[in-house]
């Protein structure tokens, strides 16, 4: 059954609104004017199979976490918009708690369980029956006031049947191509179903900057707002609006003056990216001739051609996930090895640092999803390596997909989330294995194995860098888990956003030792988090000695520019006046006025 937006809303008319501006987190930078699509106000699609007799207990437990999952969105939202200022976000509190009653021992969720006990129906359909029945009461009275509440009952009983039916099951391939998305959240699996060119910009409710979606949107060049709280009521399907993705700003119902003034913007903006494109290949060194390599970080197969169009020297993060998001099932070895074989020859022996899975926080795949369960604190739960070594299955197909890719061209291997050696010992231990079952099998694998190495992302792997040293081919410094860990701010949580602050001298102290001892013992080492893609940071990591930086390919050119200006000399003393700070303000006031001189 499909059920048509109109019933789901009695906002889908473009609204001709008064104009107003959102504000929220500026994820990724550019500025789009376009007509809106709403994500969650589209049709979803019901099955109609009834359950069998013994799966009655499974489905009752399935309908209350979806309950649960669906309460806890709506407090999540309304602790957003609190924080937003304005009368229309006291309107939209009492209206999420109205909700968030709705689903708390009401007749919604009595009714539903009752269907799926006596009728056999699944629980996305009991609660879609359910709905229909209320609404239809609701309606049918004279009340215009309890009228209008079967809207109310329509778009609670559709986020439970949203939460009910998981990642898979969401439209977000349905927006037009050329619109501009609004959701209330996407997901990195959300992201991965994108295609090429469908979505010009997208604006969410909650979000925060330095999250999986923030980094797709980035690296996909795609403008985004995240964590602008007020725009789920503010807009409807079809209304002209305008993002300003660098600013984080949203202007509904725009004036024509708007329209001529961001018009000009965004042609600014474009050129600005074409002058770049003129670095594309020129050697990317510093003025005193010191060869930095710059690669890509890969979170999707569809950016492989921005890398290389922004002239990257290789892959230094190829986040495994994609190959396991929005699928019900766990890719084996073949599958994995057909996508990164294709990667490894895309890149022409380039180098290609393929990391294992990284699945778990906030990047989640159906497949493994009984596995990992809902722990109370996904970021300190099993996430990374953990995850791997615990089904060492997945590692074991992962590593013989990587061997066998490794042939066509020059592949690392990467370890997410490692916090001590013995992690090291075991993932290396399986990876000896593997090779040996490889051969065996007759599969062709490169004489001597690829280098295998350790995300550093953890601070208790900075602080203990020497040990890992021991098992560790090579480091790749993920500052975005770096900066979570250290300072304890959950990267993907709109409302510590700005707490968030890479700058902070822990996080910098622990990123300029692991560099030292690294170059002491002479491992190769990366920065490969969002810091590396940011032109203001250049001098400092080539002030510690860094030489090899990986970013999302949009910023490589700007990143180039950056560093063909820098002397290594005089970026070391900068970087050692940077040092002596204890202030992350100053640290930033410094940093902007090296780069002005430069
Ligand atoms: C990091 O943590 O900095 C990193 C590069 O890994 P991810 O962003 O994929 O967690
Ligand atoms: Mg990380």
């Amino acid at each position: 059954m499909q059920v048509p937006p109109k019933d789901l809303t009695t906002s889908d008319e473009p609204s001709a609104g008064v104009r107003r501006v959102i504000t929220g987190l500026g994820a990724s930078g550019g500025i789009v004017i376009g007509r809106v699509f709403v994500m969650d106000r589209q049709y979803i699609q019901i099955s109609r199979k009834p359950i069998a007799e013994d799966a009655v207990g499974a489905e009752t437990k399935r309908l209350h976490d979806g309950v649960a999952e669906s309460i806890d969105q709506l407090r999540r939202l309304k602790s957003q918009s609190s924080t937003a200022d304005s009368a229309a976000s006291e309107e939209l509190g009492f209206l999420l708690d109205a909700y968030i009653h709705m689903l708390t021992q009401s007749r919604l969720v009595r009714g539903a369980e009752d269907l799926i006990v006596t009728r056999k129906l699944n629980a996305v359909h009991a609660v879609s029956d359910v709905i229909d029945a209320i609404a239809e009461q609701f309606s049918g009275m004279d009340d215009r006031y309890i009228a209008a509440r079967a809207t109310d009952i329509r778009e609670v009983g559709l986020r439970l049947m949203r939460c009910l039916m998981g990642e898979t099951d969401r439209v977000v391939d349905k927006a037009p191509k050329g619109a501009i998305l609004i959701a209330e959240d996407v997901s990195p699996a959300d992201m991965a179903r994108f295609q090429p060119g469908q979505l010009t910009a997208f604006v969410t409710a909650l979000g925060g900057a330095e999250g999986h979606t923030a980094i797709m949107a980035r690296s996909l060049g795609i403008p985004a707002v995240l964590g602008a709280a007020d725009i789920i009521r503010g807009v409807s399907g079809g209304d002209q609006i305008i993002v300003d993705g660098g600013r984080g700003e949203v202007i509904l119902s725009p004036t024509d003056a708007d329209i001529a003034h961001y018009t000009q913007r965004r042609a600014d903006w474009l050129a600005a990216r074409d002058k770049l494109a003129s670095l594309r290949d020129v050697p990317s060194a510093t003025r005193d001739e010191v060869d930095i390599d710059l690669h890509a970080n890969i979170e999707l197969p569809i950016e492989l051609s921005a890398a290389l169009e922004n002239g990257a020297g290789g892959i230094g993060l190829l986040r495994s996930e994609f190959m396991f998001m929005n699928k019900d099932y766990l890719p084996d070895e073949d599958e994995q090895y057909g996508e990164l074989a294709d990667i490894v020859k895309r890149m022409g022996g380039k180098p290609v640092t393929i990391r294992t899975l990284d699945i778990g926080g906030e990047k989640l795949a159906v497949a493994l999803q009984a596995d990992m369960g809902t722990g109370p604190n996904p970021a300190l739960g099993l996430r990374g390596v953990r995850l791997s070594l615990r089904k060492p299955e997945l590692l074991e197909a992962q590593f013989g997909a990587i061997l066998r890719a490794s042939l066509h061209g020059s592949v690392r291997v990467l370890i997410p989330m490692v916090v001590g050696v013995h992690e090291m010992t075991r993932a290396r231990h399986i990876y000896e294995a593997v090779a040996k079952r490889l051969r065996k099998e007759g599969h062709a694998i490169p004489e001597t194995l690829p280098p295998l190495g350790a995300m550093i992302e953890i601070p208790a792997a900075a602080i203990a860098i020497d040990t890992l040293a021991r098992e560790c081919d090579f480091f790749a410094i993920g500052t975005n888990d770096l900066t979570q860990y250290t300072l304890a701010i959950d990267r993907t949580d709109d409302q510590v956003a700005g707490l968030y602050d890479p700058l902070h001298p822990a996080v910098l102290r622990l990123i300029r030792d692991v560099i030292r001892v690294a170059g002491e013992r002479g491992i190769p080492v990366s920065v490969c988090g969002e810091m590396a893609g940011d032109p203001r940071y250049v001098p400092l990591f080539i002030g510690f000695g860094l030489r090899n930086l990986s970013m999302s390919p949009v910023n490589l050119l700007l990143v180039k520019q950056r560093l063909r200006r820098l002397d290594t000399r005089n970026s070391e003393h900068q970087a050692n006046r940077v040092m002596e700070q204890w202030d992350s303000a100053r640290i930033a006031m410094m940093l902007d006025d090296f780069n002005d001189l430069a």
